[in-house]
């Protein structure tokens, strides 16, 4: 198994959450932002590449917008064999690309976009001896699923609703299917509503419409053709939830208030979710005095220039103390 021990990423509650959007409602965070390169890709990458090595695989290729470049990158330097990788130019955060760099990748910076890429790499892995670990991979999604598994250990039953970004769909799918299989198994006795969220700009299943030129600054999710599409309409139905979109400044609004007011600093695109539970509270979507988890995709880290572009700036000052208590108001 090659593992960097991802998982087991805190389910932390969001007492300020609720007292800002509806106080009824019990609200936790499932920070997956906490996993070993930053993001909820290592639950499924640490599966994809374990099966790739078991097959026999030296080299593995994906296109990403980013986080999917980083985890391929750190899994596959920690199997011995290479990746490869495709990102879309000019729309992945610096931080998701020094990752996937650091760790020995081969990266690919293409003129277009992630749709095209993806179409791109997976022709080449249909004829050459590498795997894809893009989430078509289909030990991707049986990886992610153990996020809906930990959910129900943490909380000791299944959300009411359980509110998740879409980009190529595969985690609203990951998810929808964990949560089934511990339905099955009696583990839990509940399923949750589905509720996904996608950029304004880039909401093909929202518009029930490829969208050619998808638009977002929450690069993560900034897709316009999903490969998971037709899973999560069946998670959508099945679990009687529903897909909405939230705008850009929507997304900024949300994500700085998970960071002043919960202290936790995670990227736009997982606060797509936060974006989306305030828009809900307010069109009354959720039954009061439910359980909602947000699943909160990467770490904020990997996208500072986002978070120093929706803060207040910081304030250049002479080594001098009057100076310093004179800019601090004291
Ligand atoms: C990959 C990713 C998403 C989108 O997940 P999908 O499975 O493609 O829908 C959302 N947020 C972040 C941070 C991601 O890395």
């Amino acid at each position: 198994m090659v593992t960097l021990h991802e998982g087991n990423t805190p389910l932390i509650p969001a007492p300020r959450l609720a007292e800002a959007t509806d106080p009824s409602l019990r609200i936790f965070l499932k920070c997956e932002g906490f996993n070993p390169t930053g993001s909820f890709k290592d639950r499924g990458m640490t599966v994809a590449i374990s099966k790739a090595v078991e097959a026999g695989s030296r080299a593995v290729i994906c296109a990403s917008t980013g986080n999917t470049s980083a985890s391929a990158a750190a899994y596959a330097a920690r199997a011995g064999i290479r990746a490869f990788v495709m990102v879309p130019k000019g729309a992945v955060a610096i931080g998701k690309l020094s990752q996937a760099a650091i760790h020995g990748a081969t990266v690919l910076v293409v003129d277009g976009t992630f749709d095209q890429a993806l179409s791109i790499v997976t022709q080449i892995a249909e004829r050459h001896p590498v795997t894809l670990v893009n989430s078509l991979n289909p030990f991707r999604l049986e990886g992610q699923k153990t996020g809906a598994f930990e959910v129900v250990d943490q909380l000791g039953r299944a959300p009411d609703y359980h509110l998740i970004p879409v980009g190529n769909a595969g985690n609203i799918s990951a998810y929808w299917r964990g949560y089934r299989e511990y339905h099955r198994a009696g583990i839990a006795k509940e399923l949750p509503k589905m509720v996904g969220f996608q950029a304004a700009g880039a909401a093909p299943i929202v518009e029930d419409r490829v969208i050619l030129e998808p638009k977002t600054l929450a690069t993560a999710i900034r897709i316009g053709n999903p490969a998971s599409w037709g899973l999560a309409k069946e998670a959508l139905q099945d679990s009687q939830g529903w897909i909405d979109a939230v705008t850009d400044e929507e997304i900024v609004r949300g994500y700085r208030l998970l960071a002043r007011e919960e202290g936790i600093f995670m990227e736009p695109a997982s606060c797509a979710t936060v974006a989306g539970l305030a828009k809900m509270v307010k069109a009354g979507r959720f039954e009061p005095g439910s359980t909602l988890v947000l699943t909160l995709t990467g770490h904020g880290l990997k996208d500072p220039d986002t978070a120093l572009e929706s803060a207040t700036r910081p304030v250049s000052v002479p080594a001098r103390l009057d100076a310093v208590l004179a800019q601090l108001g004291l």
